[in-house]
């Protein structure tokens, strides 16, 4: 018979990896799905879901489930992760084991949820490992040892910041703020300054090509193209980097903000070890530019990226599929 899988799942926000042992990253999809608007079926996931929509009767329409935070909706949840199962290849008969990554804030009924809706999708069991602490694993941080380690994990419809020692979260601080509020931000600068709408795809696009979080030497103006909200007609306009950076002001100092209090809540040794090893930043909102300047600026402490931001959970969730004392003492640690 062969080995049952062992995967390791991170059900973002804003996107959705899945790491296999032994093999590494095999699923990473934007968190989109498509979903028949009268029964609330899920039909298909991420690149899947998109294509179909345009295609197929308008009863079906695209939905990003989790962009407000944590999995509260059950079913929704057991059919994406049927659908996950399936696209990586799992059978009734293969039923794999799984380490599902899970918001630091999400309470015991939603844990409980997760774990009902990942057996009830066909895994044989079901760990649960709490983000920022995978997120400290893949950035390869010592966290079974007696120092202070800050992890900031910016995503799409959440922020985690998590000071991690001795195996366990000593302090944390979750805000309902990310890339995607980066994006609002931008679409309602448009709407507000120039009368001009456009839509949350090409706010992303004004938000990665052209946002950041601190004054650049490489001030350009970038043109936006979008529809006059009054007359309906396509207008482009000049955005400078400077109102760019304070269209997203709101945004990132939520973000900072909650750096700023996690360092402030966790004992002073545990900050004088961060003062002196810096903080870590993943998440794909990490790779805003100018986010890590900012924060160090802020916090007073050095800021370090993380290797591959958008893919640190995965891989520390991952790491503990592979070396199982990597996760070992968590579960007794948490708070
Ligand atoms: P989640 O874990 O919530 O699914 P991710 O860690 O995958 O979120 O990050 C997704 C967010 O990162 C999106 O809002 C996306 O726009 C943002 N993002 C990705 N690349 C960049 C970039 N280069 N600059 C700014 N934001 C980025
Ligand atoms: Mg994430």
């Amino acid at each position: 018979m062969r080995q049952a899988a062992e995967l390791a799942i991170d059900l973002g926000t804003a996107n959705t990896l899945v790491f296999q042992k032994g093999q590494g990253i095999i699923l990473n999809q934007p968190t989109v799905v498509a979903m028949e608007a009268r029964t609330g079926d899920v039909l298909a996931l991420g690149t899947d879901a998109w294509d179909m929509i345009g295609r197929t009767p308008a009863s079906i329409v695209a939905v990003r489930p989790l962009r407000h935070g944590a999995v509260t909706d059950y079913e929704v949840t057991a059919q994406m992760l049927r659908l996950i199962m399936r696209s990586v290849g799992v059978t009734r008969w293969s039923k794999p084991r799984t380490m599902v990554c899970v918001p630091s804030a999400i309470t015991d009924v939603e844990r409980r949820a997760v774990e009902e809706a990942t057996k009830a999708a066909g895994a044989r069991s079901v760990t649960l490992i709490e983000e920022p602490m995978a997120a400290a694993i893949g950035a390869g941080l010592p966290i079974h040892e007696p120092i202070g380690n800050l992890i900031v994990d910016v995503g799409g419809g959440t922020s985690e910041v998590a000071m991690v020692s001795m195996g366990g979260l000593i302090a944390k601080r979750s805000v309902r703020v990310g890339g995607f509020d980066m994006d609002a931000a931008i679409q309602q600068h448009l709407r507000r300054e120039y009368n001009l709408a456009i839509g949350e795809q090409a706010a992303e696009h004004v938000k990665i090509s052209a946002g950041a979080a601190y004054p650049l030497p490489d001030a350009t103006t970038t043109e936006v193209r979008g529809r006059d909200v009054t007359t309906g007609m396509p207008r482009p306009v000049e955005l400078t980097q400077e109102e760019i950076r304070e269209a997203l002001a709101e945004p990132v100092a939520a973000v900072v903000g909650a750096a700023r209090e996690c360092l402030a809540e966790g004992p002073p040794e545990l900050g004088h070890d961060v003062l002196e090893r810096g903080m870590f930043l993943c998440g794909g909102g990490a790779l805003l530019r100018g986010l890590d300047m900012r924060i160090s600026q802020e916090c007073e402490v050095p800021v370090h990226l993380t290797e591959t931001p958008l893919e640190t959970v995965v891989v520390g969730a991952g790491r503990c599929l592979e070396v199982p004392e990597a996760a070992g003492l968590f579960a007794a640690w948490r708070i």
